[in-house]
């Protein structure tokens, strides 16, 4: 790739951000569709600053990620309305120097789930109530799917089913019911612990279809179990894919390449693990 004096500057913000997937994705998209434009990890303490450096630079766009998700919020000029519903931005679109923030976790999850199932009047139990859950059970609540959500703690897991209007369960009280989705959203089976699943096998119930957010690795344990249980299963490639696709589209206004995203993730994590 050419870096001269036209090259366009987009990152991710976050701490970390070492292990992050972006990087090698966005780049693969850019490279592919011939688009002068590089995207780095920026690992930072002071999300002030580089929000300031955003403007400063004219840095077109950014992701935004872990623990800066609902941090930025007060930093930014406009936000999506289904960003400000969920509380969380995880893009940056930096208009004539107006910081704009949206949610893609929410729209690429939402896409992944959309490839396998039609949603509306579904029902779907979220395992998790952190951002991930936030995002995704906000998008679905949307699409008038009827959600559950079980937590570990009875705090989170009490707040965000209260923000939803609808059932908590405590994760260790979880009993034998049936849901036409399950979405897991913990680190739970993340590497490496990858022998760990959140649920015990046999709420795993044939048709149903399962999708775990990790993606290291690629196939959880919770996946190769809902597999041996006859369930559909998606795992979080799809979704991180999705999110940095319309990510893409929204800061170059052009089809994403999503296979040529979708392979240089696969590359990456296959070499990592
Ligand atoms: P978060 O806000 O920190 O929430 C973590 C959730 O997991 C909480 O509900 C927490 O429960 C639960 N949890 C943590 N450790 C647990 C354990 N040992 N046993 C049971 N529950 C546990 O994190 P997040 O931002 O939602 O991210 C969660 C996962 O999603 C991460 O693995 C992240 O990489 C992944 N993710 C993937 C994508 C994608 O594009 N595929 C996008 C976003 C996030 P408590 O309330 O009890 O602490």
């Amino acid at each position: 790739m050419k870096i001269d004096q036209h090259t366009i500057l987009y990152g991710v913000l976050g701490r970390p951000v070492g292990h992050s997937l972006s990087p090698t994705m966005h780049n693969a998209a850019f490279s592919a569709k011939g688009i002068n434009a590089v995207y780095l990890a920026f690992e930072t303490e002071d999300l002030e600053g580089a929000v300031r450096g955003l403007k400063a630079l004219n840095i077109k766009g950014a992701s935004i990620t872990i623990p800066f998700k609902s941090q930025i919020i007060p930093y930014l000029d406009e936000i999506d309305p289904l960003a400000s519903r969920i509380g969380a931005i995880n893009t940056i679109v930096n208009r004539d120097r107006r910081l704009m923030g949206f949610n893609t976790d929410a729209s690429g999850a939402l896409r992944a789930l959309e490839e396998r199932i039609a949603l509306s009047g579904k029902s779907c139990l979220i395992i998790g109530a952190g951002g991930a859950a936030r995002a995704i059970g906000t998008a679905l609540k949307e699409k008038g799917v009827n959600i559950s959500i079980a937590n570990r703690s009875p705090d989170r897991g009490n707040s965000l089913a209260a923000s939803l209007e609808c059932p908590f369960v405590q994760l260790k009280d979880l009993g034998d019911t049936k849901t036409d989705l399950m979405i897991q959203t913990t680190p739970v089976g993340m590497y490496p612990d990858v022998d760990l699943c959140p649920i015990p096998e046999h709420m795993l119930k044939k048709g149903s279809v399962v999708m775990d957010v990790i993606y290291n690795p690629i196939e959880t344990k919770l996946l190769k179990l809902a597999k041996r249980n006859g369930c559909h299963t998606i795992n979080g490639i799809h979704m991180f894919v999705f999110q940095g696709s319309e990510q893409f589209r929204m800061w170059t206004g052009l089809d994403p390449p999503i296979d040529v995203m979708t392979r240089s993730v696969r590359k990456a994590l296959e070499k990592r693990f």
